[in-house]
């Protein structure tokens, strides 16, 4: 992509009314728009960011065997009434609407119900289970603090797996598989280290949620963090019981904010039965089927890695993500040597499947670097006349601020 085709402009000072440095970056960065709070538009590079954190958690819902779908946001509250979830009194923040042929509707907040109902028609004997099918789908949640940008939008996209199961040891079973696909999303997308499996609220079928928490700061939620065992408690289900249970003390754990970017529970028949998702067992049998649901929240995970990663100077994209891995930057006169040079190495890159952006703008050297120290590509290359003169190109690594100048080999390897 050239960027003097790129429509968005960077900023140098954040909006008045952004608390969140998630948002202020990525505001000024030009990935996102605020429409309002907590509802947030995704410009060209956002979306791209987007997009490569979907298409990593694809891959791994698909290597587990999920089936992609995507559900409806508009909502049919008779579903959420057999499960008694409709009711303002048992879920606050659900965003309803009124049919002008009268009668009400929900917008998608959760889809266990519709997901459950849907596959009634589909499951009728245990040779029919495991099922396991996921969407990433925009949530729409009535959220009262709206207040830390794209990790708490009113709006936001959410990755949601559910699984049906014939006996619970199926359930443990493609549970634990399902906890290895998150595992592997985090890794992917740069957050394996600071991501903690963590025993939370919420449990239905079993005693506690899992969530995956994400260490920093900016965090809402506190953590107790076992180093050695890499798990989580979280301050919620935090009590002698849950200490007793797995053998450790108060000294064993590390307090610590978190981010939960994702959570995934074991539900039993708390939704198949009402809804009559039923099956016949081996014995002829008829038995309500098992589930599980696993929600990931993908702007959340962006938003959770523009605060973790970044710097004072600006975003820094882990390599997976970035939405361009080399910021080719031309200086000297528009036309001149180093722009015909930069072109050159904008095909070469190109036809090698390098993801580049051409900063080919006719503007100053110190502008263009600190675009590029915001916009947060791994590789900024800067072809200038004294660049060629010395005999190749400056490269510099954004996360390590290390840079050293190389010839066109060296170049691609590195940055293949
Ligand atoms: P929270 O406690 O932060 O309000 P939750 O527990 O209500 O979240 P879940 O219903 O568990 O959220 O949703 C699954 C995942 O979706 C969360 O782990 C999170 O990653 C993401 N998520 C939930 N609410 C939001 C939101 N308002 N904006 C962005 N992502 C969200
Ligand atoms: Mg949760």
């Amino acid at each position: 992509m050239r960027q003097s085709q790129l429509f968005t402009k960077t900023r140098r000072e954040a909006p008045k009314d952004e608390v969140a440095e998630n948002a202020k970056l990525l505001i000024r960065a030009g990935f996102i728009s605020k429409e309002l709070a907590g509802v947030y538009t995704f410009l060209p590079l956002g979306l791209i960011v987007l997009e490569k954190i979907k298409n990593i958690i694809r891959e791994e819902m698909n290597a587990v065997g999920g089936l992609e779908v995507q559900m409806t946001t508009l909502q049919n509250p008779e579903l959420y009434e057999k499960t008694n979830r409709w009711d303002d009194e048992v879920v606050d923040n659900w965003f309803k609407t009124e049919l002008k042929s009268g009668g009400k509707l929900g917008l998608g907040l959760t889809h266990e119900e519709a997901i459950t109902a849907m596959l009634v028609g589909h499951v009728s004997s245990y040779k029919d289970l495991p099922m396991s099918v996921y969407q990433i789908q925009k949530k729409f949640r009535n959220e009262i603090r709206a207040k830390s940008g794209i990790m708490r939008g009113r709006e936001f996209t959410m990755k949601d797996l559910y699984s049906f199961h014939a006996n619970e040891e199926d359930l443990n079973d493609y549970y634990d598989k399902v906890k290895g696909a998150y595992e592997r999303v985090f890794e992917r997308v740069g957050l394996g280290e600071l991501t903690y499996f963590t025993f939370a609220s919420g449990g239905i079928f079993s005693k506690y949620s899992h969530e995956f928490q994400t260490l920093s700061e900016a965090g809402e939620d506190t953590i107790y963090v076992n180093e050695e065992k890499k798990f989580a408690i979280n301050k919620e289900v935090l009590d002698e019981e849950i200490l007793a249970e797995f053998g450790i003390g108060m000294d064993d754990l590390v307090e610590k904010k978190a981010i939960e970017t994702g959570n995934i529970f074991k539900l039993g028949t708390r939704y198949t039965e009402p809804l009559g998702l039923k099956f016949i067992d081996e014995n002829g049998e008829t038995k309500p089927a098992i589930g599980a649901s696993y929600g990931l929240g993908v702007d959340r995970l962006m938003g959770t890695i523009a605060e973790v990663m970044s710097d004072d100077r600006g975003l820094v994209w882990p390599r997976n993500i970035a939405p361009f891995t080399v910021h080719l930057v031309a200086l000297g006169t528009e036309g001149g040597e180093a722009y015909t040079e930069a072109e050159d190495l904008y095909r070469v890159f190109s036809e090698l499947g390098i993801e580049v952006l051409f900063d080919d703008r006719n503007l100053g050297a110190g502008e263009k670097f600190a675009d590029a120290d915001l916009l947060g590509m791994p590789y900024r290359v800067i072809v200038s006349d004294k660049t060629l003169a010395s005999g190749g190109f400056e490269l510099k690594e954004r996360q390590s601020g290390e840079v050293r100048m190389v010839n066109l080999e060296e170049l691609i390897e590195i940055v293949k």
